[in-house]
């Protein structure tokens, strides 16, 4: 970390959300094409900005999981809708910008991917 302070706030948690869905594709509800879509994009940015998720892909249990951040916001600019690390969000915020912090599960094997959370980033 480069030690600027970030703080983290109004967290939504979409963990329910991701249970569910994966409960109703082992039931047969739906499809693995319909919950593995991930785009080109978004598996590229798991594979160059995410990191290692530390469980397996509940879907086809590659150890190849990933966790990447997408930032999204008025004050951001360009940079809104990017994947970013926690040391660029940080420097990001420090600037005195508020971001939204989508954090996203993506299996590069089988493009399974899920929204984890969404919080604020601001430095208070
Ligand atoms: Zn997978």
């Amino acid at each position: 970390m480069t030690g600027e302070h970030v703080v983290y706030r109004n967290e939504v948690s979409h963990r329910f959300a991701r249970a569910e869905l994966l409960r109703r594709w082992r039931a047969g509800e739906v499809s693995r094409d319909e919950v593995c879509d991930a785009d080109f994009l978004l598996v590229t940015a798991a594979q160059y900005h995410g990191v290692p998720a530390g469980h397996v892909c509940p879907v086809c249990e590659s150890d190849d999981l990933r966790i990447v951040q997408w930032i999204h916001g008025e004050q951001l600019g360009r940079m809104a809708g990017t994947a970013r690390s926690d040391e660029e969000i940080a420097r990001i915020v420090a600037s005195g910008r508020e971001a939204t912090v989508h954090t996203v599960e993506v299996c590069p094997r089988c493009r399974w991917n899920h929204l984890l959370t969404a919080v604020t980033a601001t430095t208070r």
